[in-house]
């Protein structure tokens, strides 16, 4: 369709250069034929008449103007006149040369055209392209004859027909509402005063998504002397987001600084002796049980204390390493053998299993990392208890607690600590590890992005992933010491 209509176009084109062309020949053989002019005048005039037609028509109509040239100078001006037959050999050499001219003329000249029509197109297509990419449309707005012309890639910002003819109307109809008035306002202000634009404001498209657009548009003079818009706009809803997690991440991160200064310490303190101290009750109730028989079982009350006593020094240990964080001194590293960490962690959780079974599969190859080892037995400790946590509501079901070590091909340790919980959603997989996030009544929401943030410091990788059956593991890597035995 599109093509037929072209077709016609360039058919009535040509057509109509064909008879401007005529036209120019008629009048110029009238004139040179009334006032005798001899062969050299109608052959330059021609020769203007076809360069001029290349320059500005299509090589078909300059090649017909050419013959017919070729026809009015043997036929009016070469002798015998009024006959086709030429006469002269000199006569033959002229038309001839005429002939060659035209020819090179209208050959070379639409060589050219076509050459720049091509660079034109191919600049047109790079240019179409780099919009694309950069969701950049430009614009031209004729303030005094409301005429607007945009680029294909505004059509695709604003979601409208290209082959609708852009208005003020159209354009304000896809604003976003509350933006409206703004964006109105600023137009009519520059453009009052014929002064650049520059602002940002929201589109609402049909379907009900919401783009952020940046407007940058400069005011110039065009040749009539009214002034006129050049300008671009650019689809900067990406960034925008982007802007927004950073935001939000920051607003986090203040409320994590704001916690961990001086007096707010509490909430982030309160985590992480909470399990020692758990511990510490339990192990002196069951002491006191232990005494309170008839005959006291002193073996089973001095385990209880020993158990209290590791446990409080667990916390102290906990509390001394928070006071090194605030004087930022670094936790010391040392060589650890992680299947050793993984065992004193559950030797610290036996308590919290209720009824929970609990197997491991640890790697025989024993490769060292360096570590903290209070840290990490802290992330173990608060996957384990999570795992615990998932279970606590499972019925159907056993409730397994699988604890795997295993050294990797990229040299890496891995621990996985697997449940068979209540699992998690797809969506929940990053949300976990930001802080506050907790489904919990008592939770803190602080365990899994502290315990990520331990890792990672640690040159590791902590995720999660759900499990082929019911529940989820959680999975961190870290880095072995080179050919290392522990
Ligand atoms: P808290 O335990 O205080 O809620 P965490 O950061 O340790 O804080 O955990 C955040 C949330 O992640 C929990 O509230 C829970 O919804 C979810 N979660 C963590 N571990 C598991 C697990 N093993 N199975 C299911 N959900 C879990």
């Amino acid at each position: 369709m599109l093509m037929t209509l072209k077709q016609d176009q360039s058919f009535w084109r040509t057509a109509l250069e064909c008879l401007a062309g005529m036209l120019a020949l008629g009048l110029i053989t009238f004139c040179c034929f009334h006032f005798h002019l001899a062969v050299p005048t109608p052959t330059f005039l021609y020769l203007i008449v076809i360069v001029l037609l290349s320059l500005r028509g299509s090589f078909l109509a300059s090649a017909v103007v050419s013959f017919a040239a070729v026809g009015c100078l043997d036929y009016f001006f070469v002798r015998p006149i009024f006959s086709l037959r030429v006469g002269e050999p000199s006569d033959l050499v002229a038309v001839l040369a005429f002939l060659m001219t035209s020819a090179v003329i209208t050959r070379l000249v639409s060589r050219v055209r076509k050459l720049m029509q091509e660079k034109l197109q191919r600049s047109e297509t790079y240019l179409a392209e780099a919009q694309q990419l950069s969701h950049t449309g430009s614009f031209g707005w004729k303030v005094a004859t409301g005429e607007i012309i945009w680029s294909a890639e505004s059509f695709r910002i604003f979601q409208l027909d290209p082959k609708r003819k852009p208005t003020l109307e159209l354009i304000f109809a896809r604003i976003h509402p509350d933006d409206l008035a703004l964006v109105k306002q600023a137009i009519e202000a520059a453009a009052m005063e014929a002064r650049d634009f520059h602002f940002e404001h929201r589109l609402l498209l049909p379907d009900g998504a919401v783009k952020h657009l940046e407007v940058v548009a400069h005011a110039e003079k065009d040749d009539a002397g009214t002034f006129e818009y050049v300008g671009a706009v650019m689809d900067v809803t990406a960034r925008k987001r982007a802007e927004d997690s950073l935001h939000s991440a920051q607003a986090n991160l203040a409320r994590i600084a704001r916690l961990t200064t001086m007096g707010e310490l509490t909430a982030s303190i309160a985590h992480e002796v909470n399990q020692p101290l758990a511990a510490v009750v339990t192990n002196a109730n069951a002491g006191l049980r232990w005494l309170d028989r008839e005959t006291p079982d002193l073996g089973e009350v001095r385990e209880a204390i020993r158990r209290i006593i590791r446990d409080g020094n667990r916390g102290s240990e906990v509390i001394a390493r928070i006071r090194a964080l605030l004087k930022k001194k670094p936790t010391p590293r040392e060589r650890l053998d992680i299947n050793e960490v993984v065992q004193e962690t559950i030797a610290l959780t036996r308590v919290y299993l209720q009824g929970a079974s609990l197997q491991t599969e640890l790697a025989r190859a024993r490769t060292a990392v360096l570590g903290d080892r209070v840290q990490l037995q802290q992330v173990m400790l608060n996957l384990m208890v999570n795992a615990m946590d998932a279970m606590k509501e499972v019925t159907d079901r056993p409730r397994r607690l699988f604890i795997q070590t295993e050294v990797q091909e990229d040299n890496c340790m891995l621990v996985a600590i697997q449940d068979t919980g209540t699992g998690l959603e797809p969506a929940q997989m990053e949300q976990l590890f930001e802080a506050f996030y907790t489904t919990k009544p008592q939770g803190m929401g602080m365990g899994l992005a502290i315990s990520r943030s331990i890792i990672e410091g640690h040159g590791g990788r902590l995720w999660a992933e759900p499990n082929h059956g019911p529940g989820t593991t959680f999975k961190f890597t870290l880095p072995a010491v080179e050919g290392s035995t522990a």
